[in-house]
């Protein structure tokens, strides 16, 4: 597989089972690439927290660890990968999270005429994420609704590494590690020149 180009901007999926990391690496590869990251689950908890009409129609699923529905899920991401800071490129965290979805978002970038870059698969093993965030004693990190997350995500979710695979797009790395090891082999994966250093501070090292 060849190296991501960079010439037209980024446009990264983040794939991987639930408190893997994907939020933090997603918000450190595009401050580097300085492009946004977009995190439906962020979204989705916001519109919660400000008690809108999608955040009402949502807390229940939410809450018992299932996904929203695919129409919904896309209404949010089409408006959002629609405004301007998204022309350069994203980093999506938590998008597509079923196979309708990405086809959903196949068609959003070929109506504008681009292309994903990259999926990113970040490898961690069930056991080790769930003592991970008992360990953190989140009042939503209960073990039964995280088992939950996981028996969704193996069901819906991972179909998604075979069907970017079959797009030659899929990039699979080791995120068991320190968030600035995780971050380095993603670039590496991605073979984004100047990725490393970018990655280990965080900031943008473009010229
Ligand atoms: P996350 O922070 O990505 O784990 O998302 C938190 C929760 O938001 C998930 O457990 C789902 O209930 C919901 N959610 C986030 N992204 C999606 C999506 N792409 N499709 C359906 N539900 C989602």
């Amino acid at each position: 597989m060849g190296d991501v180009d960079r010439g037209g901007g980024l446009r990264l999926v983040l794939l991987g089972p639930p408190n893997s990391g994907k939020g933090t690496q997603a918000q450190r590869i595009a401050a580097a690439m300085d492009v946004p990251a977009v995190s439906t689950g962020d979204m989705l908890r916001r519109a919660v927290a400000e008690g809108s009409a999608l955040g009402r129609r949502v807390k229940e699923t939410l809450d018992a660890g299932e996904l929203v529905d695919d129409a919904t899920m896309a209404e949010l991401v089409r408006d959002r990968l629609s405004r301007p800071d998204t022309a350069g490129g994203y980093v999506l965290d938590g998008y597509p999270r079923t196979l309708a979805q990405a086809e959903t978002l196949a068609a959003i970038l070929d109506e504008g005429g681009e292309s994903l870059d990259a999926a990113v698969l970040m490898d961690v093993d069930e056991d080790e994420l769930v003592a991970r965030a008992l360990a953190r004693g989140r009042t939503d990190d209960r073990e039964e609704v995280l088992r939950e997350r996981f028996r969704v995500y193996r069901e819906r979710t991972e179909p998604l590494i075979g069907y970017y695979e079959r797009l030659d797009l899929l990039h699979e790395v080791d995120g068991v590690g320190s968030i600035g090891e995780v971050t380095r082999r993603i670039f590496a994966a991605l073979g984004v020149e100047g990725g490393v250093a970018a990655g280990a501070d965080g900031k943008d090292s473009r010229p």
